[in-house]
C-alpha cells in the first residue's frame, strides 16, 4: 500500500484524495493529490505542481500525465501534487500566500504555524519523505515573464547531485543553472527540491510559462518533461525528452528591487546581455527616475518582472551566465 494523504493506491492501482491541513490561528486547506503505484516495484517519482498561486501551466501538465499513467503497466509510483498552494490558487495570489509567506521559502515547514508553513510541513511528511526522487514544476509568476530552464541543485553530496543532474536532462529543458547557493541545514531547507535533496533524494526544480498564461508550448514542456522523468527512472516506457547539450549556466543572480515603485523593464527573457546593459528603469508613482538597473555580468535573462508593481527587496528578473566549462 502506499498512501498519500487520504490518497491510498495498493500496487497497480490509483487512488486521489487529500493531504489534509488543519486550520490552526489561520485556515487551513486540503491539498489535492493522487498516487499511481504501479503493479512491480520501483522508484517514486513525486511530480509538485502550484506552488505558486498565479503558476498555472504545471497545473494543466499533471491533469494531462495522469490521464497517460496505467499503474497495471508500471514498476514504481508517481505521486502527483496536482496543487501544491490551493489559497495561492483560488486566491489568485503572487508569491505570497494569506500569511505573506512565500511557500518556497518556509520549507521543511511547521506544524503549528502559519498556513505556508504547515503546507510545506505537510508535504515534507507525506510527499518527500515517501519519494525517491522529485520535481518541483514552477514558471514565470503572474507577474514573471520567464523562459524555459531548470536548475540544477548542488549539494555537496555527489550521489545526489549526480542523481539530480540526469533528471535535469531527463526534463528536456535545453537552459539548466548549475544552483550552488541553496541552503544546506536541514531545519531550514527554504525550497521543496532543497528539502529532498538534504534528505539524499535527487530533485530538480522547472520552469516553462510565466504571466499567468496557459499556451500549449509552456505546458507540453511541463507534460512533456515530467513524462520524460517517469520513463527516465523505469517506472513506465513513456517518450523521452532528455537533452544532451544543454546551455550550463553556472552563475546566477536574482536582481532585487532597490526601492518601492513602478518598473519599466526593457529586455525580454533570454535575451543575452553585456556587463552594465540597462535591464529597466524603476521611476516613483509620478514618473520620476530613481534607479535605473543594469546587468551585474555578462549573461541571459532568465526571468523579468513584466508588470509594474515592485515592492523594495522584491525580484526584478534573474539573471544568469553562460558556462565555460561542460558539466
Ligand atoms: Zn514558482
Amino acid at each position: 500500500m502506499l498512501a498519500v494523504g487520504s490518497a491510498a493506491a495498493e500496487p497497480g492501482e490509483a487512488a486521489q484524495g487529500w493531504i489534509d491541513v488543519p486550520d490552526r490561528a489561520d485556515a487551513g486547506t486540503q491539498i489535492p493529490v493522487t498516487v499511481v503505484h504501479g503493479a512491480r516495484p520501483g522508484s517514486v517519482l513525486a511530480l509538485v505542481a502550484g506552488t505558486h498561486g498565479y503558476e498555472y501551466t504545471s497545473v494543466l501538465a499533471l491533469q494531462r500525465l495522469r490521464a497517460r499513467l496505467d499503474p497495471a503497466r508500471m514498476s514504481g509510483a508517481v505521486i502527483l501534487v496536482h496543487m501544491a498552494n490551493p489559497p495561492c490558487f483560488y486566491g489568485r495570489r503572487v508569491y505570497y500566500g494569506p500569511d505573506a509567506k512565500n511557500l518556497n521559502r518556509v520549507y521543511p515547514g511547521a506544524p503549528d504555524g502559519t498556513v505556508s508553513e504547515r503546507i510545506a510541513h505537510a508535504l515534507t511528511r507525506e510527499v518527500i519523505e515517501r519519494c525517491t526522487h522529485l520535481a518541483d514544476m514552477h514558471c514565470g509568476d503572474g507577474n514573471e515573464a520567464c523562459r524555459p530552464y531548470a536548475y540544477w541543485i548542488v549539494s555537496g553530496n555527489r550521489a545526489v547531485d549526480a542523481g539530480s543532474r540526469e533528471l535535469a536532462l531527463a526534463y528536456g529543458l535545453d537552459h539548466i543553472v548549475v544552483d550552488r547557493g541553496r541552503p544546506t541545514d536541514l531545519a531550514r531547507s527554504a525550497f521543496t527540491s532543497n528539502t529532498a535533496i538534504l534528505r539524499g533524494k535527487p530533485a530538480v526544480t522547472t520552469e516553462s510559462g510565466g504571466m499567468g498564461r496557459t499556451d500549449e508550448v509552456s505546458v507540453g514542456n511541463h507534460e512533456r518533461g515530467a513524462a520524460s522523468l517517469v520513463a527516465h527512472l523505469g517506472i513506465l516506457d513513456l517518450p523521452s525528452a532528455r537533452v544532451e547539450r544543454p546551455v550550463w549556466l553556472d552563475r546566477n543572480e536574482v536582481l532585487r528591487a532597490p526601492a518601492t515603485g513602478v518598473w519599466h523593464p526593457v529586455v525580454e527573457p533570454m535575451q543575452h546581455l553585456a556587463a552594465g546593459t540597462l535591464v529597466g528603469r524603476l521611476t516613483d508613482p509620478y514618473g520620476a527616475l530613481l534607479h535605473e538597473v543594469r546587468a551585474p555580468f555578462a549573461g541571459i535573462v532568465l526571468y523579468i518582472v513584466a508588470t509594474p508593481p515592485v515592492t523594495e527587496g522584491e525580484p526584478l528578473g534573474g539573471f544568469g551566465a553562460v558556462a565555460t566549462t561542460d558539466y
